[in-house]
């Protein structure tokens, strides 16, 4: 049981007391002093002859034209279109694709899914079926889209024996495919050296120009031209589309969008994987950082012959807040929204990650793993550093 973040309520105040210790950081030091290694970096490259063009019709006229091109060069495909999230790419598309009481079909190397998609599915009236076993996989009569998740949350990448599979039995039965490729489209190609979704037969691919890249959280969504038509009619009517300013942002991230700085994470990741191997145990490679699950730092403090109360989650919190208070590193689940994962990630293809050295990093988990060994035995004062 979570003793000291009871539920969302709480899970705010931790957010808020991050974003406190993250203004106060950029009062005294600056913008430098932070390390963003959520991997969401959120960035805004526009340039300064964007700024004069972001108006209603001009922006449009502008940035439209080029965004297709980048974006169907990224995923390939006829039509494409740019969303406001690739949340809100998901609900058009079912809103397009499927009727009240149709089934919808999902396939991902490892559940759960994203929320976006089976909560599109309800709002619909549509019956929602998510599978992470291949051999249970089936399409049942009354099913009008398939999804495919590349790459999940947790950076869980799908076989690509399991993605043709999936595609080929979708052919025979005549119905859409659709790729959640949010990190995939990147993860998928350049680290597994698959190729892009629409490539592997996909009928529509959706990204996010926020991972893995530094651009602006948005959507992108490609695919066959009669498909991509009718979601395009949905999401104008509904809202969701990309306005300009965020169109040439987006634009902007894909020109300077450079696979190499992905494989250069690779390199350090493995630096740093293996010096933190010396000092624990738990640490894990993810395509392009390291991580480290609740229950297992759980296990190191246990180690140590250190006896806790503290859940594993209350602990992960608390980790990553220490990261963020003595040395401006910051991680979901510090700074992450209610219900983000409290898995401790290190995003080593950040930009922020540029600025440091394996050695640094290292360094860095293990004073503050020190720091933490000591402040679970004052549950007063981390119910203090977790804004309680
Ligand atoms: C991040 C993510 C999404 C949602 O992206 P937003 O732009 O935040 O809406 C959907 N699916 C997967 C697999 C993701 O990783």
């Amino acid at each position: 049981m979570n003793m000291l973040i009871k539920g969302p309520e709480d899970e705010i105040l931790k957010k808020e007391q991050a974003f406190k210790i993250i203004r106060s950081t950029i009062d005294k030091k600056g913008r430098e002093a932070l390390y963003d290694l959520t991997g969401l970096a959120g960035g805004f490259p526009i340039k300064e002859e964007d700024k004069g063009l972001l108006e209603t019709y001009i922006g449009p006229a502008v940035y439209e034209e080029k965004f297709k091109g980048l974006a169907l060069e990224h995923l390939g495909g006829e039509e494409a279109i740019a969303f406001n999230r690739t949340t809100s790419g998901i609900l058009a598309t079912i809103i397009a694709l499927t009727k009240p009481g149709d089934k919808i079909v999902h396939y991902l190397p490892e559940s759960p899914s994203h929320p976006s998609i089976p909560k599109s599915a309800k709002l619909r009236g549509a019956k929602y079926l998510e599978f992470d076993n291949i051999k249970e996989f089936h399409i049942p009569p009354g099913t009008t889209l398939i999804f495919i998740t590349g790459a999940t949350m947790d950076h869980k990448i799908i076989r690509i024996g399991e993605f043709k599979g999936i595609i080929s039995l979708s052919k025979k039965a005549g119905i859409p495919v659709v790729v959640d490729d949010a990190s995939g489209a990147r993860l998928r190609t350049i680290i597994y050296k698959q190729p892009k979704a629409i490539e592997l037969g996909a009928d529509l691919a959706i990204t996010s120009t926020d991972k893995l890249m530094n651009g602006p959280r948005g959507g992108i969504l490609a695919g066959k031209a009669g498909l991509v038509n009718k979601i395009k009619s949905i999401a104008y009517q509904f809202g969701l589309e990309a306005q300009p300013p965020l169109i040439a942002a987006m634009v902007r991230a894909l020109e300077e969008f450079e696979p190499s700085k992905i494989i250069k994470a690779i390199k350090i990741r493995d630096e740093v994987h293996i010096k933190l191997k010396r000092a624990f145990k738990g640490f894990q490679k993810t395509p392009t950082g390291v991580m480290i699950r609740p229950e297992e730092i759980k296990k190191e403090i246990e180690r140590r012959h250190i006896r806790t109360r503290l859940s594993p989650q209350d602990i992960s919190y608390l980790w990553a807040m220490l990261l963020l208070q003595e040395h401006g590193i910051i991680t979901i689940p510090a700074a992450g929204m209610p219900g983000a994962s409290p898995t401790l990630r290190l995003d080593l293809s950040a930009p922020d990650a540029q600025r440091l050295k394996p050695d640094q990093i290292t360094k860095v988990i293990e004073e503050t793993f020190q720091k933490l060994l000591k402040t679970i035995k004052e549950p007063a004062k981390a119910k203090t550093i977790l804004g309680g």
